[in-house]
């Protein structure tokens, strides 16, 4: 699947910075037809100041063409911190006897799920170790079903559950496919096969073909809106870029579609882990928003997530330079929205900001914050939704999907501060939205008023 010599010939072939060149690939990016794996090669290179400058301004003109200022919110839900494995830089690891051992039953999750709804959130990521409680995979169903059943008291319910869950055998992917998810998501952590040896010493994960063929057997069960990431931190980023753009080529050659979702966690201190603390490889901030650039010219098609681990100063950064995707309001201990204590978290976190104020702040930039799932709901996944979106077809109806929901939110959830922000951003935006649905947009708006929901185009 991956040619790793590819890789190494790639980084022997672009040593040094050549403007020249990283100029001509700048330029070829701006057509948003995406990059092959000797460009990207040659933009990892980038040092000078100048050139950094013009690979921002690219990534962000990019940005803009094909997202807008959107950025969609989503929150973790954390039903399970049990696990087999032994990763050595997450706390939930099976030696870690520190940690306190949970597997929310299901009238935990309905009332975390509750938390979430009255937050306002429409979203979320299930997330779990891997090793599951005695009903073993069914538990992962049961939760998902409680989840979406789980409707508050204003009559609302999650419209998107993704997972983030350890690889499964094909027939557990097929159930996963039935039980309505939306995408799945799998992080290779490292694509590097000796780091990963070195990381993953223990369990399951271990075997590093057993993960990287996950995503080939979630696609094999019908799930077309697949995610994918790279644990940053652990070995060269360059490197893991370059592997991460051979395993989307793959995934296209193969299924007709790339991901649906790139992730970009980096490393960060988890409770007993030393390794954690001291990322052998770590990526400083600059490196970080120069690969999530590369990223959003290479594949400008595909969404690229950025979690709470990140602090709110480098979030703002990173939303112009490709973002699209972003948790808000985190919790990642099972039972976390519901109660204060923190000690049994995944990792630490850099953005403890409540999702109110998050949603503040992103408006305040001019981003409009998005709950939409339209898309979705409607079927346009997958290969459907790729070509919808590289023909411009999909812009008309994502801005004002997204202020719709934004409109939901604030009149449903949002604190008077909030509320006056968005309002003022929503009115700004109107005069965006193409005149050919504008009115629809217009007479949905005074529909959600008078207290209709979940609208969409
Ligand atoms: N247990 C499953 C697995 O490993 O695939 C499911 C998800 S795991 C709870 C979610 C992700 O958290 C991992 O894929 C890893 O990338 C990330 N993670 C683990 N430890 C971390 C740390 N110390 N800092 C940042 N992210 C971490
Ligand atoms: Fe378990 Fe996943 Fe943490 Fe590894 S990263 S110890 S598999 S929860």
């Amino acid at each position: 699947m991956l040619n790793f010599e590819q890789i190494t010939n790639l980084q022997n072939k672009h040593k040094q910075e050549n403007p020249t060149l990283i100029r001509e690939i700048l330029a070829k990016a701006k057509n948003a037809n995406g990059l092959n794996l000797d460009d990207v090669a040659a933009l990892t290179t980038i040092k000078k100041p100048e050139l950094l400058h013009e690979l921002f301004t690219t990534a962000k003109k990019i940005k803009q063409q094909i997202y807008g200022n959107r950025l969609v919110l989503f929150a973790p839900l954390y039903i399970s911190n049990l696990c087999n494995n032994e990763c050595l830089y997450c706390a939930f690891r099976a030696s870690n006897k520190a940690l306190k051992r949970s597997a929310l039953n299901q009238q935990q999750i309905k009332e975390e799920t509750l938390k979430l709804l009255d937050q306002g959130q429409k979203r979320a990521l299930l997330v779990a170790g891997e090793s599951y409680p005695n009903s073993g995979f069914q538990y992962i169903l049961d939760s998902i079903k409680t989840i979406y059943e789980t409707n508050n008291a204003k009559g609302d319910s999650i419209r998107r559950i993704n997972v983030n869950l350890a690889p499964l055998p094909q027939e557990e992917f097929n159930q996963l496919k039935k039980a309505e998810i939306g995408t799945y998501q799998l992080f290779q952590e490292t694509y590097h096969p000796d780091m990963y040896k070195k990381v993953h010493i223990r369990g399951k994960k271990a075997d590093y073909n057993w993960r990287i063929t996950a995503i080939d057997r979630a696609m094999q069960a019908g799930i077309d809106d697949v995610g994918i990431g790279v644990l940053f931190g652990l070995a060269n980023w360059r490197f893991e870029l370059l592997a991460l753009m051979q395993h989307t080529q793959y995934l296209e050659q193969k299924f007709g579609v790339g991901p649906h979702t790139i992730s970009v966690p980096r490393l960060e201190p988890a409770s007993g882990s030393d390794l954690s603390k001291q990322p052998p490889n770590a990526v400083n901030d600059e490196d970080f928003c120069k690969l999530i650039a590369i990223l959003r010219l290479a594949v400008p098609f595909t969404g690229l997530i950025m979690s709470t681990r990140e602090t709110p100063a480098m979030r703002r950064q990173t939303f112009e330079l490709g973002i699209s995707q972003i948790s808000a309001g985190s919790k990642t201990n099972p039972g976390g929205y519901n109660e204060e204590e923190e000690d049994a978290s995944q990792f630490s976190l850099g953005d403890h900001r409540p999702m109110d104020e998050v949603i503040r702040d992103v408006a305040s930039l001019g981003f409009i914050p998005s709950f939409c799932t339209a898309c979705y709901r409607l079927g346009r996944t997958g290969e459907h939704f790729m070509q919808l979106a590289k023909t411009g077809k999909i812009k008309q109806m994502c801005n004002p999907n997204a202020l719709l929901t934004f409109a939901e939110y604030l009149y449903d959830y949002a604190s008077d501060e909030t509320k006056e922000v968005g309002e003022k951003l929503i009115a700004k935006e109107i005069s965006e939205i193409p005149t050919n649905v504008r009115p629809k947009f217009l007479s949905m708006l005074e529909q959600l008023k008078q207290g209709h929901r979940d609208l969409y185009i």
